[in-house]
């Protein structure tokens, strides 16, 4: 039964090009939720007697274990993010209503998960969650439009480092050499491709790194990236009950 909670502003991360991480801190705790969930945010007063102010979504980014601290990652894109943008301040004070959504990986596959920008919230959880000992293998495939907003890279690229079973591609789109220089040195060597997110890249990934054809994929970001590559993915043969999509509409 999702919850409506009061929330103070603990810390706000400007990632530069108008991204953003938010971390709040409820004043009760909140739900049990699954990775991959959502919440709604209103920066508007709520009076628990009256309706719902409006809103918007955004994928809870931090773990579930952590139930007196929620994270979020936006990037202004219209009239409401803008909006966020301007009034949210430390020590301010937001609404969530929280956990909604099914959009949570199935233990049972190997995964693609595919991550565009801040859609990366919707797999942070999830890749926190993995150990040493995960069985299925676990491909990200990352993009952004610059290095410095690859959100959680330390936790994505520690998790490589310990989990044997887990890799991480990434795409930007402005390439930028000390991010180069340190997947170069890191053990397992991630790569880093320039421009979108192509499907012929990745589908030219090693065995290694890609298991096809038992992978499940998961797409996550926004609405236009989204439909082409689950399309291509279909031009591609890859049966539409393998991919899922934290449809952003
Ligand atoms: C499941 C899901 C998870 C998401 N997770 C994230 C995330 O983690 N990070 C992130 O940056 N974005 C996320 N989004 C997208 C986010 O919710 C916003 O839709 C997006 O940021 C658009 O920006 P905006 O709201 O400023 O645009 P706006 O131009 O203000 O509105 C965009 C859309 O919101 C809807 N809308 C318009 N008016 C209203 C209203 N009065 N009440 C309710 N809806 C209205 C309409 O569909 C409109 O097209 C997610 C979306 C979904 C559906």
């Amino acid at each position: 039964m999702p919850r409506k909670i009061r929330c103070t502003i603990e810390n706000i991360i400007n990632h530069g090009e108008r991204v953003y991480t938010v971390d709040l801190v409820p004043a009760t705790s909140v739900p049990p939720f699954r990775p991959g969930q959502f919440l709604h945010l209103t920066v508007d007063d709520y009076d628990p007697a009256g309706f719902w102010p409006e809103s918007r979504v955004f994928s809870i980014a931090s773990s579930p274990s952590e139930r007196r601290r929620i994270r979020v990652c936006y990037s202004v894109k219209g009239r409401y993010t803008t909006k966020m943008e301007q009034v949210l301040k430390v020590g301010g004070e937001v609404w969530i209503k929280l956990p909604y959504g099914d959009f949570v990986i199935d233990g049972a596959n190997d995964v693609v998960l595919i991550a565009g920008g801040t859609g990366i919230s919707a797999f942070t959880a999830f890749l926190q969650s993995l150990t040493p000992q995960t069985v299925r293998h676990v491909t990200l495939i990352y993009g952004a439009r610059t290095p410095a907003l690859f959100l959680f890279q330390d936790m994505i690229l520690s998790q490589v480092d310990a989990v044997p079973q887990f890799d991480a591609v990434f795409f930007a789109e402005n390439e930028d050499a000390p991010f180069t220089r340190q997947l170069a040195v890191h053990p397992k060597a991630p790569a880093c491709y320039a421009g979108r997110i192509s499907l012929d890249a990745i589908l030219r990934l090693p065995p290694s790194v890609l298991r096809l054809p038992s992978s499940v994929f998961y797409l996550s970001g926004p609405p236009v990236m989204l439909s082409t590559l689950s399309q291509q993915l279909l031009a591609r043969g890859v049966s539409a009950d393998l991919i899922r999509t934290d449809a952003w509409e």
